[in-house]
């Protein structure tokens, strides 16, 4: 009877790689070192489970930014309406909101994780919970720290997918890293950001969210939505330009953020509201009741005006400047950049320094804003590696070769 194959890491990556080698009819053992597998994506399924998105396939790519060309084979061959059609499989119908963003009916990941669960199961594939990947001994075997002491596993072929290192309580901790050559270090992603505000500002609106603002932060505008939190701001349009502000903090020590908290009215519009009206109206009100803002946009400006901003108050309004000193970290990102660089990886995914050993998921070396690109490059990845684990391992048949 031939080996069976290791998959390491029971998230999504690891997960759908385990289904697509079951499915050609072969066993299967996932590691994981939790308890309960997915526990990231039972988390994603809190915020709705944003499973990919709609737009054409060019955009989509483009949101990978400098990996797009390296994911664009494995997001080619399975698509996001591959990943649709795999989810509808399981029985969960999805639909696309607004903005493009596809999601579950039923807005969660638990009954699509119980499906995908029990099909696993069906197909005969093992869930081995609690088995702490460490590296390999000297013969090549998987080593593993076990509630019953270490275990050594020798696979027909083997899978990391051990995610990135957000949220690490929930098992993707980037311990990994140390055991692996080649990696970019891994850093928050789609994160909040530290502000100085003041504690009247941040003890009434910590947790208020700002709806229908614009950012700018140098030549990129982002629409949307934020939250004003205790040590600063986070929130969707904040985690789309996380990428380079988080660069600009690195390389200059802050970073100006600009906020539009009327993106609607221009600068001339909003001078002739606040030149209207009943005369003797305090600052607030004119904030509120002429501009028309929120009282968390109220405050922003009045806390603009406190640290010595001295703009007309219309230009505070369209370009609020907000200095970004610091990065939430990794503990609360959603996501994480760095990891495997592509050069480490040949284009079936597998290690070319150690044969038989494929990657796949976010412990690879790429990132990109909310909105589905993250499970849809998981997916992509984990399909694609196993894949080349089937290629690999028919080769191999066809002309034995020993592990290096
Ligand atoms: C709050 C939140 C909301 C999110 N919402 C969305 C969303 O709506 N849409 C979207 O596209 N993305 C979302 N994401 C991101 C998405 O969940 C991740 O990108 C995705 O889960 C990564 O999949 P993965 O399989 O690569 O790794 P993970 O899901 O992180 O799984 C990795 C697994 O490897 C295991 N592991 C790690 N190290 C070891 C080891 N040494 N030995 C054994 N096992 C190990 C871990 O326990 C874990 O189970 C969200 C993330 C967060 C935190």
């Amino acid at each position: 009877m031939s080996l069976p194959f290791a998959v390491i890491g029971a998230g999504p990556a690891g997960l759908i790689a385990a289904e697509t080698l079951a499915s050609a009819g072969h066993a299967v053992v996932i590691f994981d070192q939790m308890a309960q597998p997915a526990r990231k994506f039972l988390l994603a399924g809190r915020g709705g489970l944003n499973l990919t998105h709609s737009e054409p396939l060019e955009p989509f790519l483009a949101r990978y930014g400098p990996a797009a060309e390296a994911l664009r084979p494995a997001i080619e061959a399975f698509p996001p309406a591959a990943l649709i059609a795999w989810a509808e499989g399981l029985g969960q119908e999805v639909f696309t909101g607004s903005s493009g963003r596809v999601f579950p009916r039923g807005m969660k990941a638990s009954p699509l994780l119980r499906a995908w669960l029990a099909r696993l199961e069906g197909m005969g594939v093992t869930l081995r919970r609690r088995h702490r990947w460490m590296g390999w001994d000297k013969s090549g075997a998987l080593r593993f720290a076990t509630p019953d002491g270490e275990l050594r596993f020798a696979p027909a072929a083997s899978l990391l997918a051990l995610g990135g290192a957000s949220w690490p309580r929930l098992g993707s901790d980037g311990a990994w890293a140390g055991l692996l050559a080649d990696v970019a270090p891994l850093r928050p992603s789609n994160m909040g950001f530290c502000t100085e505000w003041s504690p009247h500002f941040a003890s009434r609106f910590a947790g208020t969210p700002l709806k229908r603002i614009a950012l700018r932060f140098a030549a990129l505008i982002q629409r949307g939505e934020a939250m004003i939190t205790a040590q600063g701001i986070e929130g969707g349009a904040i985690y789309a330009l996380s990428a380079p502000l988080r660069e600009a903090i690195a390389r200059d020590g802050a970073a100006l953020l600009h906020l539009d908290l009327r993106p609607d009215l221009d600068v001339a519009a909003l001078s002739e509201r606040l030149a209207g009206g009943a005369r003797g109206l305090s600052l607030s009100n004119r904030l509120r009741k002429q501009a028309g803002l929120s009282p968390v946009a109220a405050g922003l400006v009045q806390e603009a005006l406190r640290g010595g901003a001295a703009a007309p108050l219309e230009t505070l309004i369209k370009a609020l400047p907000l200095r970004l000193h610091g990065t939430q970290g990794l503990d609360r990102a959603i996501s994480s950049a760095g990891g495997l660089r592509f050069a480490a990886i040949d284009g079936r995914f597998m290690l070319q320094a150690r044969p038989g050993v494929f990657v796949a998921g976010e412990m690879l070396d790429w990132e990109a804003p909310t909105g589905g690109y993250l499970l849809q490059a998981c997916f992509s990845t984990g399909v694609a590696a196993a894949h080349g684990m089937l290629a690999s391992c028919s080769a191999d048949a066809a002309s034995p070769h020993l592990p290096a």
